[in-house]
């Protein structure tokens, strides 16, 4: 079942979502308060994609995210923005946020998003199994897991997916357009900065020094590298 929370606490833009996932094929579960929605999905572990407002009573979906990613490296978070809210899409997605929709927005513009997530963290995938060897790195592509000298690094999906994209393309640019293509699927129309700020999260992650990036190096003007 295709299951997608929705965390918002004003009820007219909740319905207008539910309404609309539910039109898109999925079965939605609400939550008006961030407690409120870790409890839920306490109760539904199957849960795919978690759509979070940001500003709510109690808790801000950011501190839910934050929460979700501390156990669940694997759901699709989408975090829901205002315009006047610029700032907030990089702390979303610095906490573990996979993408943003800026409020308003078009059903449209929200189940293409929701879609794409829901391919990515849902694993429609084509099984494949194996291994990417590239010391000191090890992706494991059936487990969907990475080690970095033996010790795992915790990846979400989509960090997960753009290094496998940049593990099978060692030592090739890749265009900002291209890794978008390749790990947000060719329906996605997000901003290309959404790129930018997963690979700034990845680089805390695998790099040696942030500051100096060897491993996903820059291409100025076109996009990043693996390797140098
Ligand atoms: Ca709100």
């Amino acid at each position: 079942m295709k299951k997608v929370l929705v965390l918002e606490d004003e009820s007219s833009i909740r319905s207008f979502i539910v309404i609309n996932l539910r039109r898109a094929g999925y079965d939605v579960i609400e939550a008006e308060t961030g407690e409120e929605a870790l409890e839920r999905l306490r109760e539904h572990p199957d849960v795919t994609v978690a759509l979070l407002d940001i500003m709510l009573p109690g808790i801000d979906g950011f501190e839910v995210c934050r929460r979700i990613r501390a156990t669940n490296t694997r759901i699709g978070i989408i975090m829901l923005t205002a315009r006047s809210q610029e700032m907030d899409k990089v702390t979303g997605l610095m906490t573990g946020a996979d993408d943003y929709v800026t409020k308003p927005f078009s059903p449209a513009e929200l189940t293409a998003r929701v879609d794409a997530l829901f391919r990515r963290a849902g694993g429609e995938d084509p099984v494949v199994t194996g291994e990417i060897r590239q010391p000191p790195f090890l992706l494991n592509t059936q487990n969907r897991t990475l080690e970095k000298n033996g010790q795992r690094v915790k990846l979400t999906q989509v960090e997960y997916s753009i290094m496998k994209v940049f593990m099978e393309h060692p030592g090739k640019a890749l265009s900002r357009e291209e890794i978008l293509d390749k790990v947000w699927g060719r329906d996605y129309f997000g901003e290309l900065k959404i790129v930018d700020v997963n690979i700034r999260r990845l680089r805390l992650k695998i790099e040696d020094n942030v500051q100096n990036p060897t491993y996903i190096t820059t291409a100025w003007g076109f996009g990043y590298k693996w390797g140098l």
